[in-house]
């Protein structure tokens, strides 16, 4: 495995035309799923790369950036342990060189048009197409790997490589839970004890909603849930899976949550339609 900080090392390395996953470090089992996920993609003989970088310009909070977990040498062993071929962990100037324009915009509607994310975290979407960006254009992967926990930021992706024209095939890796249900996330390191026990409402609050049979009801069931646990709620609504806006008759729906508890946000969602029929 090759520990890349610059474009000629990533380039000398083989990252061009391997398959990429994305992160900001802090590694554990539900981005390993990815890399296995990015394997498979690859095949045998194909390249997998990692990149770990804690983004600045997605952190709408001072404090949430100067807190994120940073775990660098473990996240190595981690790669290397999982065959990962390339990891490109770059120092800010590499990523954001003085003086070289990396364009933030146009954002896709899917970021903006539904709220979300975007109204509670203003100009977060921004700092995330940007970052993609840039590495596609340093790493030139041929697929990129991305989670589905983060579900909006799933569908921003998708829709700006669409829109660009970037040529770069997006994969999407199902989200992986902690045994009582709670989404694995590097921020869950930071929860203190009473708020650990607490969150465990948020993937109960999609189990509540999966049980509904229409929109109005699920999004009570949802809020009911977390307002019993004493969470911060922020938003738990029914969508549109793919457009994030009101969820339509005969197309998939998903149901989505963030709230808080302490300094911690906690994000999730699930596949949602009426009475619960399978859509994935
Ligand atoms: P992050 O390091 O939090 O920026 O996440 C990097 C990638 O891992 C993103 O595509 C996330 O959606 C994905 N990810 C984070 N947590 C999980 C999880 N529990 N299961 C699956 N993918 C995840």
């Amino acid at each position: 495995m090759v520990i890349a900080r610059t474009r000629s090392e990533l380039d000398a390395a083989g990252a061009m035309g391997s398959v990429l996953v994305p992160t900001m470090g802090a590694l554990h089992e539900g981005h390993a799923a990815l890399f296995r996920l990015a394997r498979e993609h690859a095949g045998p003989t194909g390249r997998v790369s990692v990149s770990i970088f804690v983004n600045p310009t997605q952190f709408n909070e001072a404090a949430d950036f100067d807190r994120y977990p940073r775990t660098l040498d473990a996240d190595c062993e981690i790669c290397e342990r999982l065959g990962v071929d390339v990891v490109f962990s770059p120092p800010p100037g590499v990523m954001y060189p003085e003086g070289e324009e990396v364009p933030v915009g146009p954002l896709p509607a899917v970021a903006t048009e539904p709220g979300l994310e975007d109204a509670r975290r203003p100009g977060h979407f921004a700092g995330v197409c940007q970052v993609v960006r840039r590495l596609f254009a340093l790493a030139r992967p041929r697929a990129a790997v991305f989670g589905e926990k983060d579900w909006q930021q799933l569908q921003v992706v998708r829709a700006m490589v669409r829109r660009e024209g970037l040529g770069v095939e997006i994969v999407a890796g199902p989200t992986v839970r902690e045994a009582d249900g709670l989404a694995m996330s590097s921020r869950n390191r930071l929860l203190e004890p009473r708020c650990r026990a607490a969150v465990v409402s948020v993937p109960r609050a999609l189990d509540a909603a999966r049980g509904e049979s229409d929109v109005a009801r699920a999004e009570e069931a949802m809020r009911r849930g977390l307002a019993e646990a004493g969470l911060g709620l922020e938003y738990a609504v029914i969508r549109d899976a793919e457009t994030l806006l009101g969820a339509a008759p005969g197309r998939a729906g998903r149901a989505l949550i963030a709230a808080r508890c302490g300094a911690v946000r906690v994000i999730d969602n699930a596949p949602w339609s009426p009475a619960g029929a399978a859509n994935g």
